[in-house]
């Protein structure tokens, strides 16, 4: 297969058009076989359900390629269960699961040229997503629905190296106990916004937000899970209802405690002790891990040991282990990775 003339390794993480991509819609009860397309516009009624009362969901995840130049992606069976998750929730119809996954890999194998080969540190990002087609008025699920899969070359999410960042507790919420945080809703994203292009202007790369009824629990970034090593070396993560489940983070957990014989503590974690921590990342598909060097809280600092220099030693071997699962340099676990 003919690549495409580009540069990978100086891409960014920005959308490219691609050749094809995938769409199914939903009428009358039933979706359609669905179809690959070269349209990359939609047309939607102006009262559409997802323009007026935003009903719609997404999912995100990688193809790549192997070092031993297979096209693969990571664990999709995961993305389609949490996007029926998120379905459930927004009332919204559910595409199978099944179906999800092979849809997938139409979209890949349609658009090959565009998986950046083994070693560029780039991969192909896939976005699958739904929205309410048909037109609301009235405060109601929509009738029609259109499951769309598109997939676009992005960069090495760290060029030069993953460097330590800074985050700032913040002082309003992602999401409300028993509201939606659970679930991949472009609302989350929305009222994210603000707090996010607040903290840049204030010169940190990321929002750390607590548990909204009480404050004093750690819960997540915008769009990524936390992971934390104790300085005995036990990984651990916050547990939550109102947390994202990312896929990231639970593959991580199976990495720590089977690849590198760690202990994994999965369970609430009060703001007050990651004072005690050694090291802190951010995990999400994107980076696999963003290391956090250090955590403002209202101008009290908490700098983690590892520093600002370089990914603590031990995020370093749970993000040097996944990557080379990922990457089929080292074994994976059955069904983690798929063969396009
Ligand atoms: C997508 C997302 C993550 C990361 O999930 P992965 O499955 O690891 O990519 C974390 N938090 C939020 C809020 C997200 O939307």
């Amino acid at each position: 297969m003919e690549k495409k003339n580009i540069d990978w390794s100086n891409l960014g993480f920005a959308y490219q058009v691609t050749d094809k991509r995938f769409v199914s819609n939903y009428k009358n009860g039933a979706w359609d076989e669905g179809v690959l397309t070269e349209d990359a516009t939609i047309t939607l009624t102006e009262c559409a359900g997802v323009l007026q009362y935003a009903q719609t969901c997404f999912e995100g995840l990688k193809a790549y390629t192997t070092e031993d130049g297979r096209t693969v992606c990571f664990r999709p069976d995961l993305n389609a269960s949490r996007m029926k998750d998120s379905c459930e929730r927004l009332e919204m119809p559910v595409f199978p699961e099944d179906k999800f996954v092979e849809a997938v890999k139409e979209v890949v194998r349609a658009n090959e040229a565009f998986v950046p080969p083994y070693g560029s540190g780039a991969t192909l990002y896939i976005r699958p997503y739904m929205f309410g087609s048909s037109a609301v008025i009235g405060v109601k699920p929509a009738e029609e629905y259109q499951f769309r899969i598109f997939c676009t070359p992005v960069g090495p999410y760290f060029k030069g190296g993953a460097k330590p960042i800074t985050i700032r507790v913040c002082d309003y919420d992602r999401a409300a106990p028993h509201g939606t945080g659970h679930i991949k809703a472009g609302l989350n994203y929305a009222m994210s916004l603000y707090q996010i292009v607040d903290a840049h202007e204030q010169g940190f790369d990321e929002n750390m937000y607590l548990d909204a009824a009480t404050r004093t629990y750690v819960e997540e970034t915008g769009g990524a899970n936390f992971i934390f090593i104790t300085k005995d070396g036990t990984l651990v993560t916050p547990k939550s209802d109102s947390i994202l489940p990312s896929i990231t983070r639970r593959s991580l957990m199976v990495v720590a405690e089977k690849y590198l014989g760690m202990k994994v503590e999965h369970r609430p974690v009060r703001f007050d002790e990651i004072k005690d921590f050694a090291e802190c990342g951010l995990c999400g598909t994107a980076a696999v891990i963003s290391p956090v060097g250090k955590i403002n809280d209202h101008g009290n600092e908490i700098c983690f040991p590892s520093g600002m220099d370089e990914m603590g030693p031990v995020t370093k071997k749970l993000y040097d282990t996944l990557t080379g699962i990922q990457m089929g340099r080292i074994e994976a676990p059955e069904g983690w990775i798929v063969e396009i």
